[in-house]
């Protein structure tokens, strides 16, 4: 097992070779691929970093940080990326962007690979290998470089804060002379990595916490960080092989929308954040569901980036429907952009670190491990077979 701390840099000789990372580019964005812990890392490792001018600005990195950490801070994106052996991104670059980068290349980014098709089929033809993080496997020795979990964590957190930011009451229990307040009752429907930390942040703020999801065995984790689980009988298991919730049927997602309607109800605030691996989210909560909710009530849907949990959610958008303030923000973690960039920052740092053990390269051999062999998915001019292919040619054609 190779750790980004038992990777040695090797004596070199010639000159190193250069990653770049490119800035954040679409509104709303404001996290960045790299952060000045994660320079000092790579240098370290053998890599000379090369990064645009105010690349760290919305950040909150300055400049001079990533210099002190031993980066070449000159010119702007495209200037920075021309020659580059390595470039790391944190959303999916401009199709055009691909003619910039030199071939034999790596590009490190979350790529979207399940619909970014035209982007996957350009790295293929700029003969880029091309590393999706969405595509890092769930085991124990990838989680340091599970930037998906490092993301929802915070998103997690984040949605939490914004709902009761916009809750126009306390979330928990007062007892003053005036009277005494209620706790604000939480509904929280998915629990993987995004739920439970918004389950855990809720709970810490002293609301009183309901959560749901489809697979049964989250509910000993819900119960274990004090919330109540909202059993719904679905008949058979709503879990893959590896962990992930499966797609329901129209009968399974009908019976789980009655048994929710009652629970909504009751809730102050709702977050969503069920996703399915590869695929859009599922709709959730209906427009009935939230006629039901008290005026005031604010809803989360934390899954908008994956198409949203919520019926009429628009992504960017804070809406209010019957009473009730929607918020649908696909930027959740780059409200936390310093430390989200940070956590990100890091997993591609040990991503590297693991694929390229022996010294900082471009140079990958697709059967020399298994996490390589499911992140790469573009390679010496092809489209590899990966857990994105089959999205990837639904999507071409
Ligand atoms: P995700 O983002 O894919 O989905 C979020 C949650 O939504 C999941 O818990 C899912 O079961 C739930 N969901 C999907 N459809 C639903 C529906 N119709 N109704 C209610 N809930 C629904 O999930 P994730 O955060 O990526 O986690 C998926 C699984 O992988 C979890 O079991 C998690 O604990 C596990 N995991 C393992 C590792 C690891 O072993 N290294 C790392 C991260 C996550």
């Amino acid at each position: 097992m190779t750790s980004e701390s038992d990777h040695t840099p090797p004596e070199r000789t010639g000159p190193r070779p250069i990653i770049a990372a490119l800035p954040a580019m679409t509104p709303g964005e404001r996290r960045i691929a790299t952060s000045p812990e994660s320079v000092a890392k790579l240098v370290g490792a053998g890599w000379d970093c090369v990064l645009p001018i105010g690349i760290g600005e919305a950040a909150r990195f300055s400049d001079a940080m990533f210099v002190e950490a031993g980066a070449r801070v000159a010119g702007d994106a495209e200037s920075a990326i021309v020659g580059a052996d390595a470039v790391l991104c944190i959303e999916p670059p401009r199709v055009e962007q691909m003619r910039s980068l030199k071939r034999g290349s790596l590009l490190v980014g979350l790529l979207a690979p399940f619909t970014n098709s035209a982007l996957i089929n350009a790295c293929a033809e700029a003969g880029v290998s091309a590393i999706a993080m969405e595509l890092v496997p769930r085991s124990t020795i990838a989680q340091p470089m599970d930037a998906l979990s490092s993301q929802a964590s915070l998103a997690g957190y984040a949605a939490a804060l914004r709902a009761g930011d916009r809750l126009p009451r306390v979330l928990p229990m007062m007892s003053t002379p005036a009277g005494t307040i209620p706790p604000a009752r939480v509904l929280v429907v998915g629990t993987g990595v995004a739920g439970l930390q918004a389950i855990a942040t809720t709970v810490r703020l002293g609301a009183r916490v309901s959560a749901y999801d489809v697979r049964a065995a989250a509910k000993e984790q819900v119960e274990s960080l004090g919330a109540r689980f909202v059993s719904i009988d679905m008949a058979e298991s709503g879990q893959t092989a590896d962990g992930y919730a499966k797609a329901q049927t129209d009968e399974q997602l009908a019976a789980q929308r009655q048994a929710l309607t009652e629970v909504c109800a009751q809730s102050d605030i709702v977050i969503t954040t069920a996703q399915i691996f590869g695929r859009p989210a599922p709709t959730i909560i209906d427009r009935a569901m939230i006629a039901g909710m008290k005026p005031g009530s604010v809803i989360v849907d934390a899954a908008i980036a994956t198409g949203g949990n919520v019926e009429g959610a628009v992504a960017g958008d804070e809406t209010t429907i019957d009473g009730v303030t929607l918020i649908a923000d696909p930027d959740l973690a780059s409200s936390v952009a310093t430390e989200a960039s940070r956590m990100y920052a890091s997993n591609v740092v040990a991503l590297l670190a693991h694929i390229r053990p022996d010294g900082p390269s471009a140079e990958l051999d697709p059967d020399s491990n298994e996490i390589l062999a499911s992140v790469l998915v573009t390679h010496r001019g092809t489209v590899r077979d990966t857990a994105a292919t089959s999205a990837h040619d639904g999507a071409a054609s």
